[in-house]
C-alpha cells in the first residue's frame, strides 16, 4: 500500500552539503567521498520507503503485546528488524574495529531523520542501540568491548537506557536502584525502571541494557550514580548465550502515540538480583551518560525533523486533492479549486516546510560540530568545534521537537475534519510528535542547560563567539542584492539575541538566577529561531550563488531561497516578541504568582 512518504533526499543532501558542509569533513573521514554519501542516502531512502513506512500506520493501530514469554511486537516489525541489521544500518557510524564502516555522525544523522519519518516507532530501537554502542565504545573496558560491541552492531542484539525511576524522572540524582558487590566483579542489581524504551521484544536474541544504579555507601545525588551493563540474557566468555538474568518487562505503558515502541516497566531482580557489569569508573554513571547525551539529545531533535518532514508531505498532497471553495475573483459558482490555491493553506504550508528545512539545518550544523570536534586534527578547529557542539545541543534538541508538534498540528488543520478522523493517518504524526518535547532530558530541562551551563561554558566564549558567526553572515547577505532584506532581519535578530544574552549573563553573574531560569525556554526559542534562520540564510547564499553557473536546477535553488526568505520574514520576527518574556517575564513568573492560581 503506497504510504505518501518520499525520503526527501534532495533537501537532504542540500543541506548537508550547503549548509552544514558535510564535504568540510573529508580530512578526518577519508572514506567519505561524494559518490558514498549519495549510495548511503539513497540505499537509506530506499530501505525507509519500502520497508520502514509501510508498517507505519499499521503499527500505531496494533501496538504491542505483554505475554508470558515476553512482549510480542507488531506485525513486520521483527521481519524488519532482521532486514534492518542484516544490511547493516546499525553499523553506519559504529567503530570498524567491530565490524562498523565508521562513517560521520553526520551521515547517520541524516540516514536517521529517513527511519524517523517512515516509522518513529521502530526507529527508536536502533537509536538506543547506537547510545548504548556509543557509551560502551568509550567507557567499556576491552573485554566488554569485544564482547558485546560485535553483535550489537550487527543488530544481533539491541540497546536500552534505564535512567528513569518513579521519583526519578527530570532528577536522575534521586535514583534509588541498587547495586552490591557480589565479590566476583560482577554486581546484583535490584530495583524498578519505568518508561524503557524498547526494554523487552522479540526482534533480536538479545537485549543489552544500560542501568543507572547506586552502590552501597555511594554520595546522594548524581554524584553516587555508576553505569552498569545488564543482559537480558547472560553472555559467557566465548560470546554465546548462557542462562537468563533476573530481568522482566513487569509492564507495558499505554500510549498517546507511539503505540509500536514498547515503553516497558522494568524489574531488577526480583529472584535475589540481576548480574550487571560496572561501565567505566564507581560514582561516574552520570558523567558517562553525559558523553554520549549530546549523541541521543540531537537523535531526538532529528525525530522532530522526521516527523514534521513526513507530516508536510503528507498535508500537501491532501492540499492538492482536496477541492474546496472557489479560486479569487473567480464568478464560476461550479469550479471549485484544489485548496492549495487559498492564501492562508500556503501559509500553513510554508510554514511547516520552513521549520522542518530551518531544524534540519540546525542538527545537521550540529552534527558536524560534533564529527569535528571529534576527529579533526586541528586542534583549533576541534577546540572551536566542541563549544559550538556543547551549545547547539539544547537548541537542536528542543526547537526541531517543539516544532515538530506545531508542525503536525498545522498537518491536522491543512486537512480540517478529515485531519481529525485517525484514518488519514495526520492525527498520528501529531500523537507520535508530542513525546519528543518530554524525553531525554524535557524541554524546559534543556532551556536550564542552555541558560545554567552552556551561557556560562569558558565565560561565554562559544556564545559570544556563534554571536559574532551570525552577525557576519548578516551583513555579507545585506551586500549581495537579492538576499539583501534577508541580512538585514538577521542583523536585526542577532542583536536582539545578544541584548537577551547579556542580560541572562548579568543576572546569572549578579546571583540572581531564579530571574535567569524564569526566562530559560523563550530564550531558547529565541537563540534557536535566530541560529535557524542563519542556516537557512547559508543554504540562501550557497543557492544565489549556484544559480548563475551552468546547468543549475534554478527552480529547485530559487525555491531555497524563498523558504530561507519566508522564514526570516514571518517567523525571525518573532525573537522580537520574546524579548520582554525573557528580561520582564520573569517579575510576574516569581513574585507575583497570584495566590488564587497555586
Ligand atoms: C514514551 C516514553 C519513553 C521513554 N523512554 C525512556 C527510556 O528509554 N529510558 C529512560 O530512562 N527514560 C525514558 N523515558 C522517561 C523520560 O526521559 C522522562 O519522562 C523525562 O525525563 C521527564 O521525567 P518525568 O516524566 O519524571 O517528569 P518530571 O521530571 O516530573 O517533570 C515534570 C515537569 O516539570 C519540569 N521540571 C522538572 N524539573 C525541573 C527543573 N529542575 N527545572 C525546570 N523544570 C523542571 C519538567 O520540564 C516537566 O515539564 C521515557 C518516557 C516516555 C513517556
Amino acid at each position: 500500500m503506497p504510504t505518501g512518504f518520499t525520503p526527501p533526499v534532495k533537501d537532504i543532501r542540500f543541506a548537508l552539503d550547503a549548509i552544514a558542509g558535510l564535504p568540510s569533513l573529508t580530512d578526518s573521514f577519508p572514506e567519505l567521498t561524494s559518490d558514498v554519501a549519495t549510495a548511503v542516502l539513497n540505499e537509506a531512502a530506499k530501505f525507509a520507503a519500502e520497508v520502514l513506512a509501510p508498517l507505519n500506520a499499521p503499527g500505531d493501530h496494533e501496538g504491542n503485546k505483554k505475554t508470558t514469554g515476553g512482549v510480542v511486537t507488531a506485525s513486520g516489525f521483527k521481519d524488519a528488524y532482521r532486514r534492518f541489521s542484516q544490511a547493516g544500518w546499525n553499523g553506519l557510524t559504529a567503530p570498524s574495529a567491530y565490524g562498523g564502516q565508521e562513517l560521520p555522525h553526520t551521515l547517520g544523522t541524516a540516514v536517521a531523520e529517513m527511519w524517523q519519518s517512515a516509522n518513529l516507532s521502530f526507529a527508536l530501537c536502533p537509536m538506543l542501540t547506537q547510545g548504548v554502542i556509543e557509551a560502551l565504545n568509550t567507557h567499556g573496558s576491552q573485554e566488554q568491548k569485544a564482547l558485546y560491541l560485535p553483535k550489537l552492531i550487527s543488530g544481533e542484539w539491541s540497546g536500552t537506557m534505564n535512567l528513569t525511576e518513579p521519583q526519578a524522572g527530570s532528577d536522575v540524582g534521586a535514583l534509588k536502584t541498587r547495586a552490591e558487590p557480589v565479590g566476583d566483579g560482577t554486581f546484583r542489581i535490584t530495583g524498578t525502571k519505568i518508561f524503557i524504551t524498547w526494554g523487552e521484544h522479540d526482534c533480536s536474541e538479545n537485549i543489552v541494557h544500560l542501568v543507572l544504579a547506586r552502590l552501597p555507601n555511594a554520595p546522594e545525588g548524581t554524584r553516587g550514580i555508576s553505569m552498569f551493563l545488564v543482559p537480558k540474557i547472560l553472555v559467557n566468555g566465548d560470546g554465546t548465550l548462557g542462562a537468563r538474568n533476573d530481568v522482566v518487562c513487569a509492564g507495558l505503558e499505554h500510549k498517546m502515540g507511539i503505540h509500536a515502541s514498547p515503553t516497558c516497566v522494568m524489574s531488577y531482580g526480583e529472584k535475589g538480583g540481576a548480574t550487571g557489569y560496572l561501565v567505566g569508573s564507581a560514582d561516574k554513571g552520570m558523567a558517562n551518560m553525559f558523553t554520549m547525551m549530546n549523541g541521543a539529545r540531537l537523535a531526538v531533535g532529528i525525530q522532530g525533523v522526521g516527523i514534521a518532514e513526513a507530516a508536510y508531505q503528507k498535508a500537501l498532497a491532501y492540499a492538492h486533492e482536496r477541492k474546496q471553495g472557489r479560486a479569487l475573483g473567480s464568478r464560476d459558482r461550479k469550479e471549485s479549486v484544489a485548496i492549495i490555491e487559498h492564501p492562508d493553506v500556503r501559509r500553513m504550508l510554508m510554514t511547516m516546510k520552513a521549520l522542518t528545512e530551518a531544524g534540519r539545518a540546525l542538527c545537521y550544523a550540529n552534527a558536524v560540530a560534533i564529527d569535528l570536534a571529534l576527529h579533526s586534527k586541528d586542534a583549533n578547529e576541534a577546540a572551536k568545534a566542541r563549544g559550538q557542539a556543547e551549545l547547539l545541543i539544547p537548541l537542536s534538541k528542543a526547537w526541531p521537537t517543539d516544532m515538530a508538534v506545531e508542525v503536525a498540528s498545522l498537518g491536522i488543520q491543512v486537512h480540517g475534519g478529515m485531519g481529525f478522523i485517525e484514518e488519514t493517518g495526520a492525527a498520528q504524526f501529531y500523537r507520535d510528535a508530542r513525546i519528543l518535547p518530554i524525553y531525554e532530558g524535557t524541554n524546559g530541562i534543556q532551556g536550564v542547560d542552555l541558560v545554567g551551563r552552556k551561557l556560562a561554558q569558558d565565560g561565554g566564549a562559544a556564545v559570544r563567539a556563534f554571536i559574532e558567526e551570525i552577525a557576519a553572515n548578516a551583513a555579507a547577505l545585506s551586500k549581495i542584492d537579492p538576499l539583501k532584506d534577508m541580512g538585514g532581519a538577521l542583523g536585526q535578530a542577532v542583536a536582539t539575541l545578544g541584548k537577551a544574552s547579556q542580560w541572562i549573563g548579568g543576572q546569572l553573574v549578579a546571583g540572581r538566577v531564579a530571574e535567569a531560569l524564569a526566562g530559560a525556554t523563550p530564550y531558547l526559542r529565541m537563540f534557536a529561531t535566530v541560529a535557524a534562520a542563519h542556516y537557512l540564510a547559508i543554504g540562501a547564499k550557497a543557492a544565489n550563488h549556484s544559480l548563475t553557473q551552468l546547468g543549475a536546477d534554478k527552480a529547485y535553488l530559487t525555491a531555497r531561497i524563498s523558504v530561507a526568505r519566508f522564514f526570516a520574514h514571518n517567523i525571525l520576527p518573532q525573537v522580537e516578541g520574546l524579548l520582554p518574556a525573557i528580561m520582564e517575564g520573569g517579575a510576574e513568573v516569581l513574585a507575583n504568582f497570584p495566590d488564587e492560581m497555586k
